[in-house]
């Protein structure tokens, strides 16, 4: 951000660091360490608890082989080096009324991942550990706990600091960050990473120095619960310390942890940020090292990755031609993307169909999917037919919308429809002729206009035979008949 410094009459530039720390829950049958049920819907308190989640005395913990398997999934999806001799647990102790055990069970120098790169930012690391309980604060002037998530399988992936020019490319930057790991944990099956719900939870660590080669104090920004707030958070967080800065008062931006406020649009001060040897991290003597490359075959891990949402792109863009803002629809969408998916295969590879197919499924399902709350879709063979037959002149594109509308009804071949309804197209000159000449007869004053020189007339001639004919007609058999017919 540019701010004038009229005393010196020198412009400064200041610069904006930021890394991020994702906590997303993976989604597994059972929990990290013991084999209740994860379950993210359950709604009554404390059903889905053990000795193990609740930390009762003498209650051992067992890793879940599954969720460590989910970790080596994403880092390979992000090039990523799984943990060469071993990964290990470690327990990170402070106290807090949702964590049963007065530690965290959590990875420090032995992650599972290190490295890997993704939308910009290189990754440091992503580690294995397990949420808290939640604390209630609703019901009167006590507190409850709820265990059902302790223990939960969480995922945390952290980035390296990344420096941008000014803070709406910080800002920017972070947002599609978010987002392009939310799709990869779709796509992947990691996680199904809702914001709102707290099943993805992203951080901000914000820092501003006039040198780019300079880091100064950052803080952390927590309670984000979706990207367009990550975006805000960045921002604001920015302009309060150059504000600082500018005022002199730049001591007075601390190492501490801050909290975002959605309705006030503003940070808040939470806490002094902990170092991390105020964790006291230590190997957890109850779980063993584990030597991923002897319990796993990484090479078919990789090998049975799904298309990342990076490659899905590029694919769509150089197989089917599609448009990129069209192509981050589908992208957004994994079921619309499915079923783009089938009726390619079903159009036989045609790249011109497909782009047909790919303006219909992104303008009209995709607008009709959100108003229609129980939307199911239509056979994918049905759809391509459709686009056979609106390619092949066989029907309007007109007369294709509505057939679509009740395709989504309808479980009918859109044929069937055309045919029932009349929807066909005529380009037949006979039947069009009559038509075309019942319009000139019903429209004497127009007709004249159009031979007097008014070329918006024929227009509206055409939309007359258009819609006489409920959009079957060709329209361009249509004008060349009413321009002959008028001569
Ligand atoms: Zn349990
Ligand atoms: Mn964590």
């Amino acid at each position: 951000m540019a701010i004038f410094c009229y005393t010196a009459f020198v412009e400064k530039n200041y610069y904006t660091t930021i890394g991020l720390e994702i906590h997303a829950e993976l989604k597994t049958a059972t929990k990290m360490f013991c084999s209740c049920k994860n379950d993210p819907d359950e709604e009554r308190p404390n059903v889905n608890i053990c000795p193990v989640c609740t930390a009762q005395p003498g209650a051992l913990p067992v890793i879940n082989k599954k969720a460590v398997e989910q970790v080596i999934r994403v880092g390979l999806a992000i090039d990523g080096t799984i943990a060469e001799d071993f990964t290990e647990f470690d327990r990170k102790n402070y106290f807090y009324p949702d964590i049963p055990k007065g530690y965290q069970i959590s990875q420090y120098k032995y992650p599972i991942v290190s490295g890997g790169e993704l939308a910009q930012f290189k990754i440091t690391r992503i580690h294995l550990e397990e949420d808290t309980g939640t604390s209630k604060h609703d019901k009167g002037d006590y507190s409850l706990v709820d265990f059902n998530r302790a223990g939960v399988p969480l995922m945390e992936l952290v980035t390296e600091p990344h420096t941008f020019e000014n803070p709406e490319e910080a800002a920017k930057a972070a947002g599609n960050f978010a987002r392009e790991y939310q799709l990869l944990l779709w796509y992947l099956g990691a996680s199904d990473a809702n914001m709102e719900k707290g099943e993805m939870r992203v951080e901000v660590n914000v820092s501003v120095s006039t040198d780019p080669k300079k880091l100064n104090t950052y803080v952390e920004v927590k309670n984000i619960n979706s990207v367009r707030a990550a975006e805000r958070a960045i921002k604001y967080e920015v302009e309060r310390m150059i504000k600082l800065m500018e005022e002199g008062k730049a001591d007075e931006i601390v190492k501490e942890t801050r909290g975002w406020d959605e309705t006030k649009n503003k940070t808040f001060s939470q806490r002094r940020k902990e170092d991390s040897h105020d964790y006291r991290y230590f190997p957890d003597p109850d779980l063993p090292k584990l030597k991923l490359k002897e319990l796993f075959n990484l090479a078919e891990l990789k090998d049975n990755l799904p298309e990342t949402p990076k490659e899905k792109r590029e694919r769509y863009k150089l197989e089917a031609g599609v448009k990129d803002a069209d192509i981050e629809i589908f992208i957004g969408n994994p079921k619309l993307s499915q079923f783009f998916e089938e009726v390619i295969a079903n159009l036989g590879g045609n790249k011109e169909k497909i782009k047909v197919a790919s303006n219909y499924i992104t303008s009209d399902m995709a607008g009709h999917m959100k108003t229609d709350a129980n939307f199911v879709f239509p056979h994918s063979e049905y759809f391509a037919e459709l686009i056979d037959m609106v390619t092949e002149n066989k029907i309007t594109s007109r007369g294709a919308k509505d057939i679509l509308e009740i395709m989504y009804t309808e479980d009918a071949s859109p044929m069937t429809i055309a045919t029932e309804r009349n929807l066909l197209q005529v380009s037949d000159e006979g039947s069009l002729r009559t038509l075309a000449e019942g319009i000139i007869l019903k429209h004497p004053n127009v007709a004249a206009e159009y031979k007097g020189g008014k070329e918006s007339s024929l227009q509206f001639l055409i939309g007359q035979v258009m819609k006489e004919s409920k959009g079957s007609a060709n329209p361009q058999v249509a004008k060349q008949l009413l321009v002959d017919l008028l001569k």
